[in-house]
């Protein structure tokens, strides 16, 4: 093979990895630990890919040996070396992977950086992938070779703006007969992992489950694996220890916090298959980058030979759950676009979401706690199967915790239960905060009769209300569209006390204002909703709600419709506006300032703020005069 001839190549890394580097070698994050499980989850990776890979091409294993990997300290060399006999990277691969096409998920971890003031916090909650090993490294040096390959190539760096590439030496060829080579030359504070014990305790703590062996070369001494390297999901339940969960979360699922759910059974009859799947307790912060929506983490193997982390294996609103799900019979040789149509893989798909749905509907039940965790970190998401997921639309519903005028963590059934006499529906309002919806007016006249209401403030609480729902045979409405009829439900003994008299005449009052706001608006009546605000703007029975429309115009997607705006003929304003002459100028300053009012209780600018002021400042002087 030749090997002088080839010169080495410098290529700048990609402006994002070069600011992660960055980081990862100054950092100062004290949980240097990551970095291991980083390599050796690459590692299973790599021989999970072989493996794979070898069903069509059984030549690429034709030397027998099953893939493992090997952990070498030295002492001598100060360097920490963690090889694999996986799949193995070629020139190109070394320079995509390692250098120049940052992950979507380091981009979001950058920019999440940014914000944070707890960066190190961050690379633990995250893991950064291979760039971690630069935390303990002043230099890493990866040598190759791709299965089947007989070119091997080593790519090399100390983190600053780029790195070497060079075709292997005839020793490195010797050396590698396939997979990866990492070698890490160990900054001095970090020479602990060259101890056999650390290397033992890291494993342990984040690798055990590793389905490879990992084998650790001592200088002195004999190897020895120090994984136990079973698929912990196909033993059975009772062998197993709540920590034995716990880990196999960390290790599956690369994550650092503890799972708030752990779902573990198998399945037998027409089909059968092991599943082990983990709600975290955490969130991770690229749950609604497009990438990742409507993607699952849950990993496809057939007879314990890992396929594909790709396969939709539950729905979007789902997509949270981390783990895996072992078929005894699917073909080994399915390819990944087969598992698109294949019947069987659909039947595991939704045997496998009622269980899951199931497992959080107990959780709720035996373990509220736990399940609050869950549903603050995810709620967002599971809501998004109440509008895509019409078979348990229900449930979802049943399972869904919401802030009411009455409480926090508050459910539907909960809800039904402190119904009001006469009250036959459901009431909801949205917008963006809590705070601000507390303060809505159209509120008002709810409270005044002890009615509870949902205050919905996920951007995803907008698009699933969208379409008529019930529980429990009552519908959900809006407070914001279209008629309320509150009247058969009694009012708050203190509150009516409140309430003045009307004594404006209600038809020439509209008549009036209908005829100063002219087309802005598309309605005026007189609100059933409120009791000491003047107005307030609400949607057509027919259409979208109006902060759906909002959400919509925002992202260019529809334009916004004439909201109705509902007068409380209570009011001195609306008093004042009956007693002006139609037509006059006051009367079209009231009118006008109803409707500004209302937009501005709404987040929203009155269409023209110069005017706006101008009229207000005209109605204050007038009144001071
Ligand atoms: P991730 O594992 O999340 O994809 P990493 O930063 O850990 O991100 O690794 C980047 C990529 O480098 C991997 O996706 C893989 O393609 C490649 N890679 C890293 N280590 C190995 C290895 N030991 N063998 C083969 N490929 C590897
Ligand atoms: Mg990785």
């Amino acid at each position: 093979m030749p090997t002088t001839d080839t010169p080495v190549e410098s290529q700048p890394f990609q402006a994002e990895v070069s600011e992660l580097l960055h980081l990862m070698v100054h950092s100062v994050y004290s949980e240097t630990d990551i970095f291991l499980r980083e390599l050796i989850s690459n590692a299973s990776d790599a021989c999970d890919k072989l493996r794979y890979e070898a069903i069509a091409r059984p030549e690429l294993v034709a030397d027998g040996e099953p893939p493992k990997i090997r952990i070498v300290p030295s002492k001598k060399d100060t360097t920490l070396t963690v090889a694999d006999s996986g799949i193995g990277m070629d020139r190109q691969e070394l320079i995509d992977n390692l250098g120049t096409i940052a992950r979507s998920g380091t981009r979001s971890f950058l920019s999440r950086l940014t914000e944070a003031k707890d960066g190190a916090g961050l690379i633990g909650q995250f893991g950064v992938g291979f760039y971690s090993a630069f935390m303990v490294a002043e230099r890493i040096v990866v040598t190759s070779r791709r299965a089947g390959s007989d070119e091997v190539w080593t790519w090399s760096s100390s983190g600053g703006s780029g790195f070497e590439i060079a075709r292997g030496s005839e020793d490195d060829a010797k050396r590698i007969a396939r997979g990866t080579e990492i070698v890490l030359h160990l900054k001095p504070d970090t020479k602990k992992y060259l101890e056999t014990y650390e290397i033992e305790r890291v494993v342990g703590a984040y690798s055990d489950n590793i389905q490879f062996p990992i084998e650790l070369v001592p200088e002195e001494g004999e190897p020895r694996q120090i994984n136990s390297a079973s698929a912990l999901w196909q033993r059975s339940k009772s062998e197993l220890k709540p920590e034995d969960y716990t880990q196999a979360y960390k290790s599956i699922a690369g994550a650092f916090d503890e799972p708030a759910m752990t779902l573990h059974y198998r399945a037998e009859g027409r089909y059968s298959y092991a599943v082990l799947l983990f709600a975290p307790s955490t969130k991770p912060f690229d749950l609604f980058e497009p990438a990742r929506k409507g993607k699952g983490k849950v990993k496809l193997y057939v007879r314990r030979v890992f396929i594909t982390d790709d396969a939709d294996l539950l729905p979007a609103h789902l997509r949270f759950i981390r783990g895996v799900i072992d078929s005894e019979d699917l073909p080994l040789n399915i390819s990944r676009e087969m598992l698109q149509n294949n019947p069987q893989l659909a039947q595991i798909r939704k045997a496998v979401t009622s269980r899951v749905v199931g497992e959080l509907e107990s959780l709720a039940e035996k373990e509220p706690e736990s399940f609050a965790g869950i549903w603050d970190a995810f709620g967002p998401v599971i809501k998004e199967g109440i509008y895509e997921d019409f078979e348990r639309r229900e449930k979802l519903l049943a399972l869904s915790r919401f802030t009411t005028t009455t409480g926090e963590k508050r459910t539907l059934k909960q809800y039904i239960a402190d119904l009001k006499p006469n009250q036959t529906e459901i009431y909801f309002l949205i917008g963006d905060s809590i705070e601000r919806l507390k303060s809505n007016p159209r509120l008002e006249s709810a409270a005044a009769r002890g009615i509870e209401v949902l205050l919905l403030t996920d951007p995803v609480d907008a698009f699933w209300t969208s379409a008529p729902l019930d529980f429990g045979g009552k519908p959900l409405k809006s407070l914001s569209q279209g008629d309320v009829d509150f009247d058969p439900i009694p009012l708050l003994d203190e509150k009516a006390k409140d309430m003045p008299e009307s004594n404006a005449d209600e038809a020439v009052t509209i008549a009036t204002i209908k005829a100063s706001l002219g087309d802005r608006v598309s309605d005026v009546r007189s609100s059933q909703r409120l009791t000491t605000s003047a107005s307030c703007l609400v949607a057509g029975s027919h259409g979208p709600d109006r902060e759906l429309e909002r959400l919509l115009s925002q992202q260019n997607r529809g334009a916004r419709t004439k909201p109705i705006l509902e007068i409380n003929l209570r009011h001195p304003l609306v008093a004042a506006i009956a007693k002006a002459e139609a037509g006059s100028a006051t009367s079209n300053d009231l009118s006008l300032l109803l409707l500004e009012q209302a937009q501005i209780l709404d987040g929203e600018l009155p269409e023209d703020p110069a005017a706006f002021a101008a009229r207000l400042n005209r109605l204050v002087l007038q009144g001071m005069a």
